[in-house]
Order: structure tokens, then C-alpha cells, then sequence
């Protein structure tokens, strides 16, 4: 085991879990063990929950310009420890370690934004009658819980900590049980940025600990991102208990490319996109329509596609059972009747026999009613449909049930406004193959892609992570009593 095992951090130290159930972290990359990870019990959460409680007071008085010191702090440890970050990341995660880095320094601009909170929760304050004051203020929720997917060990726990906590909240954050490594060095630099004891802690786990944040009385909200199953269950349990929920779901991204996109550029967009860590991505494009004849387009795509080299460019999925799932989707689909232009199966990565890999694919032909036309697949795997008609490949879109990302490839701008007007999508793309707004800007699908409101990063998550403070204030007797004070 390359690392000693996982383990909680709670109340600023790291500590074992009361229970002694655990599960191994194994390497992608070459089927190696890392750690373990304990699975957690509802006792660990407790502590936990009164850590975070107990600090609460203290931090969320703390004025914002203060509270964002540590986040300065942090962006300079994430700038400072970058490698070693990445290096976790590829290891745990198995994606190449330019992804891995990419990660990270989308991690460094989530924190930058957080450092920018003071500018934002500003409130209002106007004499709305003689001598009569009305005046807002964003006010902290108290302990909140963030429950993280395995696809970015990294950025998704970065999504929620620095804003959730600069705006006042004390958190618990429950990482993947696949991917438990880097938010444990997240905890040491939030720790070494000064972050007080309690206000950030970990519980590690599964089902059983989310079941148990979704349930606990002291939780004011829970943040969620993982699957749509996953997602469905967290929101109903958790607003069931009256507590405010955003859960943002799985996704099957489409991609519309018309005749006169420019072939070159669409080509490497859409390789990049389906194929960026190994396909494991929320708004990777999963399926194209063709509209119109390109098939030049398509030629090209599967020239670059070809260019991702397992173990070379192309990370490899999560685990076997990932692995065993995207090559059933394949094997189906060329039962249906698809044709499999680019084939990944059987890849094979010499000296990392036990990796997980699998090589980028490209399956033409494929009609609505597959499930690789459906289903997410999450893995580097693109399904080609082909339409006549915008509003056709638009129909097909706007049928499925997620709603994450939506993309046109065109040269058309007109075109492209309808479409961006027509999908039924909460981020869209205009020749983007991986339409991801960066910050100021709100990351969040649509449908079942996000169930709550809001988005979960930028302007939009201040309203998620504070409540709102009206007072009306009256320093002046002459002013009087009137029908609205
Ligand atoms: P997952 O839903 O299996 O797991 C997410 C979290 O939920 C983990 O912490 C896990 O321990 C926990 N969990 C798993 N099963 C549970 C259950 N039955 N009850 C309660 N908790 C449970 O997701 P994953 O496989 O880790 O991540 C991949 C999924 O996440 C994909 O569907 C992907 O699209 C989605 N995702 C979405 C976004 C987004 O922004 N919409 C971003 C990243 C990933």
C-alpha cells in the first residue's frame, strides 16, 4: 500500500473513524493499492457535525475580509503544491496528468473567486419611507455538507469549500470513496492557510454516511453532484427533512454539427471533448448529430480521435467495473446495427496490464432509440446520429432527459442563436466542445441534469450558501407611524 490509510479530519485533525469497515483505493492507472478508506458510521458524522457546530459562532462572525485571508492563503498553497496535487489526481483518478494540472489550476481560479466574495455580498440598504431604513445582508446557513463524485477528486470539493466557507458556513465534506486522497491534502492546506479548527472536516464513506447527512438535524443544507439516481435521492431525502438542497445529476451532452462547420476545428473539439478524462466528464460530448451530409466531418473526427493513446493521452476509467460497463454500451450497439468506426475495446496498456483503460471510440449510425444514444455512458465513447433537419437533431435534444451541456458547430450565426435558444440545456456551446462557463459565471444543467435551484459555483451559489437578512430601522420620532411602519 503506497499510502497509510485514509482518514477523517475532524475538529482540524485527522482521526480514525469509530468504525473499522473499509474499502481498498485502487490506481486506474495500474490496478495498484493505494490506501483505504474507512467507511464511516453515523457516530464519525456526529462528531463531525458537532465539530463544525461548535465553530460555527466564531467563524461566521469573523467579517468576510477576513475570512477570505485563508482563501488567499489557499490559492498560494494550491499555486505552491500543484504538482503533488496533480500527481494524487492522476493516481487515484487515473486521468493524464495535464488533466490532472488542469484541475488544479481550475481549483486556483475557483478560490480566486472566492476571494472576490466581499465585492458581491454587499446587501442593499434604502430609505424606503421618511427616516426609515430597509437593508439586506447575506447572512451564513450554519453547518452545511458538500458530497462529492469520483470524476474530479479535486475541483469538485473546490466548487463548494472556498464559497461556502468565505461566506460563514462551517462544512462537512464527504469525498468519494473511490478518490479519498486529495481532498485529505485539500484538508492540510485549508489547514495551513489558518482555517480554525471545525470550520472544514471530512467524513469519509458511502451510502450510509450521505443517507446519514441527508438525515441529521443539525445540517442546514446539502450540496450534491454524482449521478442522477444519486442525485434524485439526495434531494428527496434531503428536503423531505426540510433542509435546502441542490443536487446536480449525470448528463448525456449533445453535440450538433451542421455542414458548414470548419472541419479541422470541429474534429479536435469534439476528440478533445469526448475523449478529456477518459470520457469522465459531466459535459463531455456523448453524441453528435450530423446534420446534412458530413461525412467529412466525421472522417476527421475519427482521424483525431485515433490520436488519444491509452496510458499515453488517454487516462483510464475509474475501475473495472467502469471499464466492463462502457464496453457492453459499444458491443451493444454493434448488435443494434451501429457501425464502430474507432473501436477502444480490449486496450491495453503495456506494463500497467491492470489498468483500466479503454481507447477513444467512435460509433456512427446510431439511432435514437439505443441506449448509446441515451444513456450516459461515462467513458471516451461518441455516438453519431444524422438529421436532415436542425429541428430534427433540436427533437432529439430536447428528448432526453438531462439537460447539463448542448453544443453547435456551425459557421452560421443565426443558426447558432436558434439553437442556443432551442436546446434544452443549462450551458451551451457555440464551436465549444466543453461549454463550462468560468468563473464569474454559474456552473448548473437543467431537467435532470440539477434538481434545486441556483447554480453551484459563482454569482449564483452566494444565494445557495447564505440566507437573507431584512431589517427596517427607525432612529427618528418625528418620522411617525404610518400604514407601512
Ligand atoms: P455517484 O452518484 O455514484 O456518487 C456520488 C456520491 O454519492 C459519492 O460520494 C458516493 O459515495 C455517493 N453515493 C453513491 N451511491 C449512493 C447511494 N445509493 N446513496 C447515497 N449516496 C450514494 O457518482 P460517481 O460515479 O461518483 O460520479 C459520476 C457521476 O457524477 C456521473 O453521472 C457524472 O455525470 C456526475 N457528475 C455530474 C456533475 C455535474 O455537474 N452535473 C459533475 C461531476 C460528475
Amino acid at each position: 500500500m503506497k499510502y497509510s490509510p485514509t482518514q477523517n479530519f475532524i475538529n482540524g485533525k485527522f482521526i480514525d473513524a469509530t468504525s473499522t469497515k473499509s474499502m481498498e483505493v485502487i490506481s486506474p492507472i495500474d490496478g495498484k493499492l493505494l490506501s483505504k478508506v474507512p467507511m464511516s458510521n453515523s457516530k464519525d458524522l456526529d462528531n463531525a457535525v458537532a465539530a463544525a457546530k461548535a465553530a460555527f459562532p466564531s467563524w461566521s462572525k469573523t467579517p468576510i475580509k477576513e475570512r477570505v485571508q485563508v482563501f488567499f492563503r489557499y490559492k498560494s498553497l494550491l499555486e505552491k503544491n500543484l504538482k503533488e496535487l496533480s500527481d494524487l489526481c492522476s493516481e487515484e483518478n487515473g486521468k493524464t496528468y495535464g488533466e490532472s494540472a488542469a484541475e488544479i489550476e481550475k481549483c486556483i481560479e475557483l478560490t480566486e473567486f472566492a476571494t472576490s466574495l466581499p465585492q458581491l455580498v454587499t446587501g442593499e440598504i434604502l430609505e424606503v419611507s421618511r427616516g426609515v431604513e430597509c437593508r439586506t445582508e447575506h447572512v451564513a446557513l450554519g453547518v452545511v455538507a458538500s458530497i462529492v463524485p469520483f470524476n474530479f477528486p479535486s475541483m469538485v470539493p473546490n466548487w463548494t469549500i472556498p464559497n461556502a466557507i468565505a461566506l460563514g458556513n462551517c462544512m462537512i465534506l464527504k469525498p468519494s470513496e473511490k478518490v479519498p486522497l486529495s481532498c485529505a491534502k485539500i484538508a492540510m492546506l485549508l489547514k495551513e492557510a489558518g482555517l480554525p479548527d471545525g470550520v472544514f472536516n471530512i467524513v469519509n464513506g458511502d451510502v450510509e454516511i450521505v443517507e446519514a447527512i441527508c438525515d441529521h438535524p443539525d445540517i442546514q443544507a446539502v450540496s450534491f453532484v454524482g449521478s442522477t439516481k444519486v442525485a434524485k435521492i439526495v434531494y428527496q431525502r434531503s428536503t423531505s427533512n426540510y433542509k435546502r438542497c441542490l443536487a446536480l445529476g449525470g448528463a448525456k451532452n449533445h453535440l450538433m454539427v451542421l455542414p458548414d462547420a470548419i472541419p479541422t476545428m470541429t474534429a479536435q473539439n469534439v476528440a478533445a471533448s469526448m475523449s478529456g478524462c477518459a470520457g469522465q466528464r459531466c459535459m463531455a460530448a456523448s453524441a453528435m448529430i450530423g446534420v446534412g451530409n458530413i461525412d467529412h466531418i466525421v472522417s476527421a473526427i475519427c482521424e483525431e480521435a485515433k490520436k488519444n493513446i491509452p496510458g499515453e493521452n488517454l487516462g483510464a476509467v475509474i475501475n473495472k467495473e467502469s471499464q466492463e460497463r462502457i464496453e457492453k454500451y459499444i458491443t451493444e450497439a454493434e448488435k443494434q446495427g451501429a457501425k464502430i468506426l474507432v473501436d477502444g475495446r480490449n486496450a491495453k496498456v503495456a506494463g500497467k496490464e491492470n489498468g483500466t483503460y479503454v481507447g477513444p471510440t467512435v460509433i456512427d449510425y446510431v439511432t435514437p432509440e439505443m441506449s448509446v444514444a441515451k444513456e450516459e455512458i461515462f467513458g471516451p465513447v461518441i455516438s453519431i446520429m444524422r438529421t436532415n433537419t436542425v429541428d430534427e437533431a433540436l427533437l432529439i435534444e430536447n428528448n432526453n432527459p438531462y439537460g447539463n451541456a448542448a453544443s453547435v458547430f456551425t459557421q452560421n450565426g443565426g443558426m447558432a442563436r436558434y439553437i442556443i435558444e432551442k436546446a434544452s440545456a443549462g450551458m451551451i456551446g457555440v464551436n465549444v466542445g466543453v461549454p463550462v462557463p468560468r468563473e464569474p459565471f454559474s456552473f448548473g444543467g437543467w431537467n435532470e441534469s440539477k434538481f434545486g435551484v441556483g447554480d453551484i459555483t459563482g454569482k449564483s451559489s452566494i444565494e445557495f450558501w447564505t440566507k437573507l437578512k431584512k431589517s427596517t430601522t427607525k432612529w427618528n420620532p418625528e418620522a411617525g407611524v404610518n400604514w407601512m411602519s
